[in-house]
């Protein structure tokens, strides 16, 4: 799917060595605290998705995916918060992160009453980023379009779900320690669910090679550009 026009594809050359920074990272668990941060926005639903690709996206993974809507009506009825955006759209929705910057492809960062109880979390999804990186490979949108959906069932249904049951950092299912197996985090347990689910290859690795362009990259480059575990 994906109608969003990404026009200009191809016609750069690209240059492998600036990719090595930005494989460096893999993705975020809950950890990052906001202390009294506040999503500002009003909503009819209480996720609400910012970015047009985004919702795009969570659409098509809602019209396939029963276990993917069962998460995120487990997030409803547990009336958790959440806004699902790109990490430029944050500042300006998200008292107290007005600095925030993200680091990875995809985050969880929660959200925290002043009290220091975890009502929400905010989800970042570094779109532009990633389709930067496509249009320097010249891969399809069809496989972009996947890999954002590797990275919202990472990030939603890997941590954000079982956050807003337990409302602890812990509980959150946080991501392998280094050099473990990906097999350890129960994020990725969870996430293999859903791509068993839709027909994507399991996840077996924490690193960058959970994704198309992640795998791709390692094929060209090897390990040493393709980032660390
Ligand atoms: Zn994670």
């Amino acid at each position: 799917m994906g109608s969003k026009d990404r026009s200009g594809r191809g016609g750069r050359g690209w240059c492998l060595g600036a990719l090595t920074l930005i494989l460096a990272a893999g993705c975020a668990s809950p950890s990052l605290l906001a202390p009294r941060s506040a999503i500002t926005i009003e909503s009819a639903d209480i996720i609400e998705v910012t970015d047009t690709t985004l919702a795009l996206r969570m659409g098509v993974l809602a019209s396939q995916s029963s276990i993917w809507r069962a998460g995120l009506d487990t997030i409803r009825a547990n009336g958790f918060r959440v806004l699902v955006a790109t990490p430029e759209q944050v500042p300006g929705l998200v008292a107290g992160m007005e600095t925030y910057r993200a680091r990875h492809f995809g985050e969880v960062i929660p959200i925290r009453d002043r009290w220091g109880a975890i009502v929400g979390a905010v989800v970042t999804v570094d779109v532009p980023r990633l389709e930067r990186l496509y249009r320097l490979t010249g891969l399809p949108d069809e496989m972009l379009d996947l890999d954002i959906d590797r990275i919202l069932i990472h990030e939603i249904y890997g941590h954000v779900v079982p956050l807003s049951q337990t409302r602890t950092i812990p509980g959150g299912c946080p991501d392998p320690k280094p050099g473990a197996p990906a097999e350890t985090s129960c994020a990725i347990r969870r996430e293999n669910r859903i791509r068993e689910e839709l027909g994507l290859e399991p996840r077996v690795t924490y690193d960058l090679r959970g994704l198309s362009i992640g795998r791709f990259l390692y094929s060209a480059r090897g390990p040493v550009a393709a980032g660390r575990e």
